[in-house]
């Protein structure tokens, strides 16, 4: 029997993207795994067909085509209130998910502690792991996933090199006040941690909450990786685009890893989607608007189903509560709604360090007409379950 390296032992593939492969499998709608099944934006569709035809498709500069870290640059510049240079604090990478890892890797030494708030995206675990990092999981308590501060403390006392935060967060829809935020950055100055932010999530966050960049927080550019994503925000999950901004020294470790792991992402697509980064304000705007009359949508279609939800603040994920239904395990549940009911969800043991399996995930990042089908189907739902 072959051996493999060890830390391959200690997670599984991702239960999410298994749970497309079982909704394509059963024909069912796909609430599962978070992507749109609506299009990008005309003009950046337009776009692509122009590079298509123009070019480039040779290598960009590995840490990024100097266009898209321009364009970046300037609209990150505007909406996180902070100056970003192109040339020295942007890495692109191929998606957030690369964007993570090489994060995780460029700050972490093997035994390291990484703070980790449970529920969490799947990834992190496995981030933490392939890093040689070790995760120590902090919960957000429903109803509102709040962290108790001196629980937080304790874990910052262990001396972390780095905590993950992922802001609007999935899968809850928490998004963290400036207050809570604040809290967190005074600990991670006393330790000496780094901060490591998921903010794909970043342009749909519903009012009243607000979004707030931790980089932009005084004192915490120099100890910030953050990580984005240009695939939520234009629709483009399947273009692969997410980058690293930070602090020059930072991001100049963070280019050897992301050179010699991908050496770049797609120089065609970089080239096309500096026409996203462009759009005017009024297109975050209305993409914000949108998923507000999603989730509103979509949230009277669980009222009318009887079920019980904790109400997303931000991103396009709704944690619903099965404990009525009283199965022992989620992933059967899951797994025989998709089958019986056609309706696909992510079981939400996958999410937490505890052993929580009365919850799913779903997803509203679809179409009104889709999230109706979806809506009748989850009318049956106690019925065939
Ligand atoms: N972020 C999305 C989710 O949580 C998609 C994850 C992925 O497969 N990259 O479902």
């Amino acid at each position: 029997m072959a051996c493999f390296n060890v830390r391959l032992g200690r997670f599984t593939e991702s239960v999410i993207r298994r749970m497309t492969r079982v909704a394509d499998e059963c024909g069912a709608i796909n609430l599962s795994q978070g992507f749109p099944d609506f299009d990008p934006p005309l003009e950046l569709r337009q776009a692509l067909a122009e590079v298509a035809l123009r070019g480039p498709h040779q290598y960009a500069v590995t840490w990024g085509a100097s266009a898209f870290r321009e364009a970046l640059a300037k609209k990150q510049s505007r909406f996180m209130g902070i100056p970003i240079d192109p040339d020295s604090h942007i890495v692109v990478t191929c998606g957030s998910t690369e964007a993570m890892l090489a994060a995780m890797m460029t700050v972490c030494n093997t035994g390291d502690g990484v703070i980790v708030f449970s529920p969490f995206y799947e990834n992190y675990g496995a981030d933490a792991i392939l890093s040689g990092a070790e995760p120590i999981y902090v919960p957000l308590r429903p109803p509102y996933f709040e962290f108790d501060r001196k629980e937080l403390k304790r874990a910052f006392d262990r001396k972390p090199k780095a905590m993950v935060l992922c802001n609007p967060s999935n899968p809850s829809g928490k998004v963290f006040t400036k207050e809570e935020l604040e809290y967190i950055a005074g600990l991670a100055n006393d330790s000496g941690a780094f901060i490591i932010t998921d903010e794909v999530y970043e342009h749909i966050v519903y009012p009243p909450n607000r979004h707030t960049y931790m980089a932009s927080l005084p004192d915490m550019f120099d100890r910030t990786l953050s990580v984005g994503s240009l695939s939520k925000t234009y629709s483009i999950t399947g273009w692969r685009l997410g980058y690293i901004i930070a602090a020059s020294p930072i991001i100049a470790e963070a280019r050897k890893i992301h050179d010699f792991v991908t050496v770049g992402a797609a120089a065609p697509l970089q080239e096309a989607a500096v026409t996203a980064l462009s759009l005017p304000d009024s297109y975050y705007g209305e993409l914000l608007e949108g998923y507000r009359e999603r989730r509103d949508f979509f949230l009277r279609h669980l009222d009318r189903a009887g079920l019980k939800y904790y109400v997303p603040q931000g991103a396009y994920y709704v944690l619903v509560d099965i404990s009525d239904f009283r199965w022992k395990d989620d992933v059967g549940f899951c797994e025989r709604m998709a089958r019986e009911v056609g309706v696909a969800a992510v079981p939400g043991s996958s999410f937490f360090h505890e052993p929580v399996n009365h919850l799913i995930r779903l997803h509203f990042a679809k179409s009104i007409e889709t999230l109706k089908e979806a809506g009748e189907r989850l009318a049956f739902l106690r019925e065939k379950m």
